[in-house]
């Protein structure tokens, strides 16, 4: 018998939590803004966007009627065999901001399955391109690419909260995490591109495709690298015939500063995924985006031309709906004027606090875009953080040692302030850790 503890939980089974440990999460009733409203009337101010993917904060006008709009037209047909003009818009809209050639796009329904159908697509075009011996990915230590069986398998095999999975999963390679910081001067990323080279040299007769979440490896502790990474990595790619792949699911939609990553280095992947920021969090949905040159491998005679998957929710009227609404609002307001008066809160707040550097606990504090990290010497030096936060009437919940916001980017520099000080506060507060 459980314990009666567990037992009058709610049926609903939580992420990511120790089932024997955990207590009544929080009921959110509702959400205006940059913070949600708990049942017990609680406001909290969310420095996460939860999961980073609510950019315009909740319960936006403009995205909510979009979404009441087109439910009074058409919630829902399948993509199979039929089109709809909300899917056939935001593919275009999708072609037109991406970096150029990537001109074909297709959907599905999260971030993970937009990069299971990059991997698959990767594979099966140097198949019907006659390199069947390329069906291994090439990752990155530190990546972090989804929570699927394909996708658990190019996360950090360590690190990367997959490992009990390891005998269940595909065997792929992995290349070291990139070390040289954002601002690096291209010679400091030559220790990096010589490491993927090396990997490449070694097994490109096997590789389909390389894989990246390009200048911020998110989940894996927010660790940044420079543009000259992803253009040497453009570079290699080339070099050895291997498909460059852009998980572009955290970093898409201005999170790094630019719309997408790949603006930073000036180049084109040869696959990109979107998700998170599509919508602008407001439904599950994701874009797996391909080049002419993948895209038309495709085009052939035999059975094996098709390209075989189909999640039935792909191409969602509501959310392609919402998703166009959202990248509207987006432009039209500068978001990435917002983006960068963010950034430089950020920086003034937190990178720039020679106290907060000098902390014992601190190893390290880095900010690029909308984001930005304290990162601890261990999880402990963070033990008791979201707890202490939410006192305080903001929402942090920090990955392993790595205290982080991702605000909305409707965040008032005001509120960026209460979220900063809440973060300096934790290593200020009075107590066994001084
Ligand atoms: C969140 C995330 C995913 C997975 O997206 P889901 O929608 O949670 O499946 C994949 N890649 C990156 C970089 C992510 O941050």
């Amino acid at each position: 018998m459980p314990p009666s503890s567990t037992r009058s939980l709610s049926p609903v089974w939580h992420p990511y939590s120790h089932l024997k440990t955990q207590r009544q999460m929080p009921r959110v009733i509702g959400g205006e803004g940059p913070r949600f409203i708990l049942e017990s009337g609680e406001t909290l101010l969310d420095a996460t966007c939860s999961w980073w993917c609510m950019i315009h904060g909740y319960a936006h006008p403009r995205l909510v009627r979009a979404i009441q709009q087109q439910a009074g037209e058409l919630c829902h047909v399948m993509l199979g065999g039929l089109t709809h003009e909300p899917a056939d818009r935001l593919a275009r809209e999708l072609v037109r901001v991406t970096p150029e050639g990537l001109n074909h796009v297709f959907f599905s329904d999260s971030g993970s399955v937009g990069m299971e159908v990059a991997m698959k697509m990767a594979v099966q075009y140097h198949q019907l391109s006659g390199r069947p011996g390329k069906h291994r990915l090439l990752s990155l230590m530190k990546a972090y690419h989804g929570d699927t069986a394909g996708c658990m398998a190019v996360c950090d095999p360590e690190e990367g909260m997959h490992s009990l999975f390891a005998g269940y999963l595909p065997q792929h390679h992995f290349a070291p995490a990139p070390t040289a910081p954002f601002d690096a001067e291209p010679e400091a990323v030559t220790t990096d591109l010589a490491a993927l080279r090396q990997m490449l040299e070694r097994h490109h007769h096997e590789i389909a495709a390389l894989l990246m979440e390009p200048l911020l490896q998110a989940a894996g502790g927010l660790n940044m690298t420079s543009p000259h990474y992803l253009l040497g990595a453009r570079r290699l790619c080339d070099e050895f015939n291997v498909l460059l792949v852009f998980d572009e699911v955290a970093t898409g939609f201005g999170r790094t500063g630019r719309l997408f990553a790949a603006d930073h280095a000036g180049i084109t992947p040869d696959i990109m995924v979107l998700s998170k920021g599509l919508t602008g969090g407001y439904l599950g949905h994701a874009a797996t985006l391909a080049t002419d040159q993948v895209h038309d491998a495709f085009i052939g005679d035999t059975p094996d031309h098709a390209f075989m998957h189909g999640p039935t929710f792909m191409g969602n009227p509501l959310a392609c709906r919402v998703a166009l609404e959202s990248l509207a609002v987006f432009e039209e307001e500068d978001y990435l004027g917002k983006i960068a008066a963010l950034n430089r809160v950020l920086r003034e707040e937190l990178v720039a606090d020679e106290v907060l550097a000098a902390h014992p606990a601190v190893a390290d504090v880095r900010t690029l875009g909308a984001t930005a990290v304290i990162e601890t010497h261990t999880a402990a030096d963070l033990a008791g953080v979201a707890d202490w936060a939410r006192e305080q009437g903001v929402w942090l919940r920090p990955i392993g040692r790595w205290l982080y916001t991702m605000p909305a980017y409707i965040t008032t520099e005001t509120d960026l302030r209460r979220i900063t000080e809440v973060m300096k506060g934790w290593f200020r507060r009075p107590g066994p850790r001084g």
